[in-house]
């Protein structure tokens, strides 16, 4: 069992890392902005309420996201262990997570915020299948088009220079605490999100006593898009 807690800002590529343990461990990927997206997409009485806040400028309070955490790790569906990827965003949550589950490694991938803001100002999505596009490295054929059904690509509305500076700030702010709570105990494995996939991947599992992965699969997982 491998049960591990990921973190960093949005845009970090820490999704791409989790899915890479995900894929080659069977572990869960539990993703709060996953089941965010899930949520307003599917309509739901919970996306609707994240939706609200959303485009009033607010934030999803803790208590929304620890709700949706206990509820999806309770579905036990994690034989093998899971990759938490969003929470704990408080010190308390963070205590309370510790003690519940025997988590085995917090991996901290780091990223400049210059950096960050380049990558999330070039994301797009397609606005009919909802594929994910980057103007930096997964650009579109035909500019703005979606290359599988020639939908419009847009932006994420969050997507902005303004609500980006906001989410950098209360990123840094808030999870200042919990990553000195989880380096005091020890749990803490920081990586450089600035490299290669592969590289980073392979210093991820170097540092928690995985095997090796091996650039074969890179191919065949970006062949899988
Ligand atoms: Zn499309």
């Amino acid at each position: 069992m491998h049960k591990y807690v990921i973190m960093g800002v949005q845009g970090c590529g820490k999704g791409t890392q989790a899915k890479l343990l995900e894929e080659d461990f069977d572990l869960a990927h539990i993703s709060v902005g996953d089941i965010f997206r899930w949520n307003i997409q599917t309509h739901t009485k919970l996306g609707a309420r994240i939706k609200r806040l959303i485009s009033s400028g607010g934030l999803v309070s803790d208590d929304i996201v620890e709700e949706i955490v206990q509820r999806r790790l309770r579905q036990h569906d994690w034989n093998y262990g899971f990759v938490l990827d969003g929470f704990p965003r408080n010190n308390r949550q963070a205590e309370f997570f510790l003690e519940s589950y025997d988590i085995d490694a917090v991996i901290r991938m780091v990223v400049p915020d210059a950096v960050v803001r380049e990558r999330v100002l070039a994301r797009r999505l397609c606005s009919q299948c909802g594929l994910d596009y980057n103007l930096i490295y997964l650009r579109p054929k035909v500019e703005d088009a979606c290359d599988v059904c020639g939908g419009k690509l847009v932006q994420r509305a969050d997507d902005n220079q303004k609500a980006l500076t906001e989410r950098l700030q209360t990123y840094h702010t808030k999870t200042a605490p919990v990553i000195n709570l989880f380096r005091r105990k020890e749990l803490i494995v920081e990586v450089d999100g600035t490299k290669a996939i592969d590289v980073i991947q392979n210093e991820i599992r170097t540092a928690l006593r995985l095997p090796a992965y091996s650039p074969e699969e890179v191919r065949a997982s970006a062949a899988k898009r």
